[in-house]
Parts: C-alpha cells; structure tokens; sequence
C-alpha cells in the first residue's frame, strides 16, 4: 500500500524583492540500510540556491511509499521529527522554484500517483513546452503543473498497461517536449532522466554502495559521495538493488545544456563540462576586464553572484578588488512582511554599500546579469549614495532579451530589461557612467565548450525546440 503523509500549514509570504526565479533541484539516493530520507535532507540543502519555495522528499522501504512536502526552505519543512518519520533506503527530494504553476501547496513537489500496490513518486527540474497541447481542460482534478501532468502519464501506463516504472517512462517521455531534468522512484526503482537535449544539469554519483541522482555535484560533495559522471542529454538511468543500466528511448536530438547555469543558477563549487563553475565565471571576468578595459579606482563585486567575475576582472584590469557592497546572508524568505517604506527600498533589505570603501572612488561595479533590471538600478544608486564618483557597470553574460520556456521563470519580455532597449538606453535608465556586457563568444570561451553544447535562447532568441506561443507559466491553471 502506498500512503502519503502531508503537512498543510500557512503558506510562506513571496520572496521580498520580487526578482526572477531560478531553476529547481533535484536529488535521489539508493542503497541497502541506510537513511535516505536523511541523505536526500543534505543533498536538498546543498541545492536550495535552485528553489527556496517549496521542499519535498518521497521514501521507500520496499513497502510503502510516502511523500513528505511544504512550502518554506528545507530546513523549516523538516526536522528530526519529520525525517524520523521517513524510513527506507530509497528516497528522492525536490527543491522548488515555480516556473509552471502558482506557489502552493499542491504544485509542491516531489508529485506523488497511488497505483494499485505500487505508487510513483517524481521530481522534476525543467519546464514542458507541449503542456497546452497535453492537458485536459474538462478534467477537475486534472494536474495543475507541468510535472503532475507527466506523473499521471506515467502513473496511467503503470496501472493500465502493467508496465515497470522503466518501461512506463520509455513509452511516455518521448511524448513531452522541452526541459526536463527527473528524479522517479517506485517502491524498489530509482531513475533518473535527461529529456534529449540536456537543458538541465543531472550528475551521477556514488556513496559506498548507494547511487545517488542529483542537479549539482555540490549535493555530492556535501554527503561526501563520489562524483561518477554527468548522465548523457537523452539518458535514463535505471537503478535497482542490482545497480544502474542505462537506457535511452529518445530520439536523437542536439545538446542543449542552459547557459545561465554557467552564468548565474549552478552553485560556484559544482563542476559542469569537466570544469568548476567558480573558475569558469572568473574566466568571463577576465574575458569582460580584455573586452571593456575602464579607467577607475576599484572593482567591486556585486555579492555574490558577482564575486568570481569580478576577481577575473581585477586579476586582469589591475583595478584593485574591494568589498564595497555587504550581502545580509539571510535574507531570501521573510516571514515579516516589510512596511511599505522599507519595501520599496528592497535591495537595502539584502544589500548595503560601505562610505568607507567606496566613498570618493571610481567604482568598476561587477555582476552575473540583468534581467529586470529593477535591483540592479537601485544597487547603483545605493553605489552613488555612498560616496562613488562613477560607476562602471560590467556584466558577465550578454543582455537577457529573451524569455526562457526550460525552466528558468523570467517573466515574459515585457519584464525584461534588455528586450527592446539598446544598451546605451539600459545605461541611462540605470543611471551608470558606462555599461559593457560580456559578448557572447566570450562567454561561450569562458565555458570552454563549443557553442553548440548549450542552449542560448535568453540570450540570443534562438530557441532549439518549438515554443508555446502563450507565454505564461499559468496555463494549467483553471479560471475560477
Ligand atoms: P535585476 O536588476 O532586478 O534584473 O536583478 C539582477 C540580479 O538578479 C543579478 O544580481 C543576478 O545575479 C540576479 N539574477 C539573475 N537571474 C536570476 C534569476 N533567475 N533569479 C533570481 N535572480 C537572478
């Protein structure tokens, strides 16, 4: 019998500063007698950078399958009560950012479909782009999300046609389109998938004689498990008590892994393409620092996304790096609502610049990317009341012109900066002295891949799939 056990307190309040969102993590570990539930808890928080809205893990102890979720960070929806109650030796765990659906309690993940003695439980970074054309509008309990949608696919080929997990997931993951990076456990099985392309990051590793899935090898690292390998663009790996077998029922398609995982989403100590992130953005500092040279007194990071670029940016300029701006570690989640007056001052809750670094100097101010442009225009006024007598600003990734349909929730193109604005407007509005963005070969330099490895849609509109033509993450959703 599979059973599910909830929690269903009070929602969490929206992230304070209403920025964009980030893609989700996801995590599964198998292996005889051990506490999976407690090893996906770690894994989850090596990977809460990836989704801080809602946390989830499903467990097995080859009897029942039980799904444990909540809205909040992973350290306020569990605890050692709650992991107590987890037993088993097969767990996978979900951090969540929505990209399709509305923040509550039942788009939470990991999803979970009761079948006849069996049960499903799924987690699933990325986003579908034939959603419209598979959902059932008339249904009332219809999915909601991309991700319940795929969870009954497969769920209905288990029950109806007696398949294995495995084979379930052969015959139905060919039929959706678009970015899906998937951890999938039954009651004995744990796979792990990448869709054809690869968008999604989704690592290999192992611990003693568990195998683990996971988005980033920081969520090894942690558990000091073993990196294996990077699981392939179309791969399934099937783990069982026997083992892992890799299958791969898609059709051959190009590589496509998401660029801004270099730029902004990957955790600077996971490793991508054979390389550590932290190093291959100080590589697109100095890129940026040989691209944009400036006159100027220091180079100041933007915390932290900015930091390993604005290191290469230094190390190359020879504009002496200082920490001008104090990151408040956190902020991210509150459960006080600011007053208005604090509110509109957003970026003052996360950020505040020091007089005593900045005051009277010309400051090369170094960040990741722009893409609402709302913090980054506050942050330099910030920069100006403290006493800089010009701000440079340099940004290591390209303008972001283009919505992204594979995970990473943006907004449309009216949010975006940078869509219909040359960059000269982006200057003014932003009110800096000067603005270089990092080209795009460079970038792709930086990476030391070639450029057809990755999928560079945000940034150059070239999307490698069909995309919906209605660009909204609610299309799921029934009007009341
Ligand atoms: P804004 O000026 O409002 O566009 O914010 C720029 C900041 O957002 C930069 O510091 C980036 O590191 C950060 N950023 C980039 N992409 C994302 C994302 N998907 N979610 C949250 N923040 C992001």
């Amino acid at each position: 019998m599979g059973t599910i056990a909830v929690v269903t307190e009070q929602p969490l309040d929206a992230p304070i500063l209403g920025r964009p969102g980030e893609a989700c993590g996801v995590f599964g570990i198998i292996g005889q007698d051990i506490e999976a539930a407690r090893l996906t808890y770690f894994g989850l928080f090596a990977l809460q950078h990836r989704g801080q809205e809602s946390a989830g893990i499903a467990v097995s102890d080859g009897e029942n399958l039980t799904v444990y979720k909540d809205l909040g960070l992973v350290a306020q929806v569990f605890d050692e009560r709650t992991l107590g109650g987890l037993p088993g030796s097969l767990s996978i765990g979900h951090t969540r950012y929505s990209t399709t659906g509305s923040n509550s309690w039942e788009n939470s993940q990991p999803t979970f479909r009761h079948i006849d003695t069996n049960g499903i439980a799924l987690a699933h970074n990325g986003n579908l782009t034939n959603t419209a054309s598979l959902a059932s509008h008339d249904d009332p309990m219809a999915a909601t999300t991309d991700s319940e949608l795929m969870t009954e696919a497969i769920a209905t080929a288990m029950s109806i046609d007696s398949l294995s997990l495995a084979d379930a997931l052969a015959r139905v993951l060919p039929t959706f389109d678009g970015a899906f990076s998937l951890a999938v456990m039954d009651r004995t099985t744990l796979v792990g998938v990448r869709d054809p392309h690869g968008f999604r990051p989704l690592c290999l590793g192992k611990l003693d004689r568990s195998w683990i899935v996971a988005s980033e090898t920081a969520a090894l690292d942690i558990l000091g498990a073993g990196f294996v390998r990077q699981i392939a663009p179309g791969e399934m790996v099937v783990i069982d008590a026997n083992g892992p077998v890799s299958l791969f029922p898609f059709e051959e398609a190009s590589s496509n892994l998401c660029l801004f995982e270099f730029v902004y989403f990957a955790r600077p100590d996971s490793t991508l393409l054979g390389a550590t992130i932290h190093n291959t953005r100080q590589r697109m500092g100095r890129l940026l620092a040989t691209q944009a040279p400036v006159d100027a007194d220091i180079t100041v990071p933007v915390p932290e996304s900015g930091i390993p670029a604005a290191q290469g940016f230094a190390a190359v300029s020879g504009i002496p790096y200082m920490d001008g701006l104090v990151k408040n570690r956190y902020v991210g989640r509150t459960f006080i609502e600011p007053a208005q007056a604090l509110r509109e001052r957003g970026v003052r809750m996360k950020l505040n610049a020091m007089p005593g670094v900045i005051g009277g100097k010309r400051v090369v101010l170094v960040d990741d990317s722009i893409v609402r442009g709302s913090t980054t225009r506050q942050l330099v006024s910030m920069v100006r009341e403290a006493g800089a007598t010009e701000v440079h600003l340099r940004i290591s990734s390209p303008p972001y012109k283009w919505p992204c349909f594979y995970g990473m929730d943006t907004g449309d193109r009216s949010t975006l900066l940078a869509a219909d604005r040359s960059v000269e407007e982006i200057a003014k509005h932003l009110e800096v002295d000067s603005l270089v963005y990092l080209e795009l070969e460079n970038l792709i330099e930086a990476t030391g891949a070639e450029a057809d490895a990755f999928c560079t849609a945000c940034l150059s509109g070239k999307y490698p799939t069909d995309v919906p033509t209605i660009d909204s993450k609610f299309l799921l959703e029934r009007t009341p």
